[in-house]
């Protein structure tokens, strides 16, 4: 019967054009400059693609095919993958991505910081209902699992919970999940000790899985908390992620030079530690996590409201100011900006000592502590923090265990004020580190976006370009490729990336996104 289809499909396929040779292939890329993500020099060659897959790769191809691109001597590399992103934030909305696929993002993995959709089974069932444009896969979140079983609560598990732990953890996993991400910095993870992480880790690691994690700190304890998520690997038995590497506050500059001999000592001894890192001297994430300690936020939004009209607002007031000066606020309050508002748009993307001002206060730091205070009250609202030096940057950049990530989301394009990795961290790299600072090569940049996280991922049929791996491409002009969206002008796509493939089939060309939705949900090891 299936004989009997393909047969009346090649005749039909014949009859169509007239004399026509049936072709060989479906997308023939001609003149391109393979930069294949292993981190090996480019060379020049066509690149045929059948199906979902890349057939063959030879000096000239001149079979016939049903399309034929002319790469006319533009990079041609293996679709990036970005291992943290908050994608579910807009996918449902956005099923395009298309700030990410538009710098070339072929596959999105979700469920960092501790944060996961749970169970994982049903979110995966709506995504594939909704037919989305790039591969998407989760990590399971250390943080919803707590909240699961304990809550927002400052407490160690019982022996009880943490087995009730686990049996989520390992559920995760055989829905498909890639490991287990914590955020330790965030409640509940926060409440997490080290020796209850590890107890998941095994799971985790026994099943295939890795470990990542947003840590428990990114400013003074910085050393201590890479520390623990060098342990966590080594104890639990997996390999084990710094994600979205940075470090936090004027005072603890340079400490990148210590982190990554940590992690040089770890792989040294035999312990698989990575890192992956975004493109910008600035963080995001929300005000009440950035600016008011952790311990003050057990309990959810009630119990912070409630200590906020306590004898406590004073201590915490200090508390906030410190962290103004030392951590997130980068030491001024000028280097806080709102990203997005729920409750008051016109605030987005304004610093948080000219809000102060606009309340008719000096726009000391204690004054922008009590805003701060004050706009929690008033509902919160996420931020971006100018508090990374560019030196730590371009020294965990350079670290070959470092790979390139997001962080971001999929935002709805000209709403609110994103912090702009959303839409350039890949084509940053590309264009700010490689071409104008020269600072790693385009083949070390190409790997960190691709082979590397692949590998790390356990995605042995993506990240190459191979005969036989699965058809994620990216055709970019490493002239003109870069990023546009600014601190200030967010909403602005990535340029120079000119075709994208997913699954073998044309995502993204001559500027727009086209009909195509090829993205698949991929599995994790346990599922495969
Ligand atoms: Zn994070």
């Amino acid at each position: 019967m299936r004989r009997t289809l393909i047969a009346v499909a090649v005749v039909l396929a014949a009859l169509a054009v007239p004399g026509a040779q049936s072709p060989t292939y479906d997308v023939l890329i001609k003149h391109a400059r393979i930069v294949d993500g292993t981190g090996r020099p480019w060379y020049r060659a066509d690149l045929a693609i059948r199906g979902d897959s890349i057939v063959k790769i030879a000096p000239s191809i001149d079979a016939p095919a049903a399309r034929t691109i002319d790469a006319g001597g533009q990079v041609v590399a293996p679709g990036f993958i970005d291992i943290h992103t908050h994608a579910r934030r807009g996918i449902f909305e956005v099923p395009t991505a298309d700030n990410y696929v538009r710098q070339g993002v072929t596959t999105l993995i979700e469920g960092p910081d501790g944060s996961s959709p749970l169970p994982i089974k049903p979110f995966f069932d709506r995504l594939l209902a909704l037919r989305i444009t790039p591969n998407f896969a989760l990590f399971v979140g250390q943080g919803t699992v707590r909240d699961q079983i304990i809550g927002s609560i400052n407490r160690k598990a019982t022996p009880d919970e943490i087995e009730k732990m686990r049996v989520l953890v390992r559920q995760g996993m055989e829905d498909g999940a890639f490991g287990l991400s914590s955020g330790l910095f965030y409640v509940p993870g926060t409440f997490t000790p080290t020796a209850e992480v590890i107890e998941l880790a095994k799971v985790a690691g026994r099943m295939g899985g890795i470990y990542i994690s947003h840590m428990r700190d990114e400013a003074s304890a910085i050393t201590q908390s890479v520390q623990e998520t060098i342990e966590i690997g080594e104890k639990g038995g997996l390999p084990t992620q710094v994600t979205h590497h940075k470090i936090i506050g004027k005072n603890n500059w340079g400490k990148s030079v210590d982190t990554l001999r940590l992690i040089d000592e770890a792989r040294a001894r035999g312990i698989d530690a990575t890192i992956d890192q975004y493109p910008y001297t600035a963080s995001s994430t929300s005000i009440q996590a950035a600016l008011i300690p952790a311990y003050a936020l057990e309990g959810g939004r009630e119990e912070v409201l409630k200590r906020l009209k306590s004898s406590m607002r004073s201590e915490l007031k200090r508390e906030t100011t410190r962290l103004i000066m030392d951590e997130r606020g980068g030491g001024d309050p000028q280097n806080v900006q709102i990203a997005s508002c729920g409750w008051d748009h016109s605030l987005d993307g304004k610093r948080l000592g000219d809000i102060t001002k606009g309340r008719g206060l000096a726009a000391t730091v204690e004054n922008a502590a009590e805003t701060a205070l004050w706009i929690v009250e008033q509902g919160g609202c996420s931020g971006i923090f100018h508090a990374i030096n560019e030196e730590d940057l371009q020294r965990v950049l350079k670290h070959p265990a470092t790979m390139i990530s997001s962080d971001g989301e999929i935002p709805i394009f000209g709403r609110a004020n994103p912090h702009p990795r959303s839409y350039g961290s890949n084509a940053r790299v590309l264009g700010r580190y490689v071409r104008d600072l020269k600072i790693i090569t385009l083949e070390d940049a190409i790997r960190k976006m691709s082979a590397f996280p692949a590998q790390r991922l356990g995605l042995a049929d993506r990240g190459v370009l191979r005969e036989a791996m699965k058809a994620d491409v990216v055709i970019f002009d490493p002239n003109t490729v870069r990023d546009k969206a600014t601190f200030e002008q967010p909403h602005q796509y990535a340029e120079g990336v000119s075709t994208v493939i997913v699954n073998g089939q044309v995502a993204f060309e001559n500027g727009k996104m086209t009909a195509a939705r090829p993205g698949r949900v991929l599995y994790g090891p346990a599922k495969r």
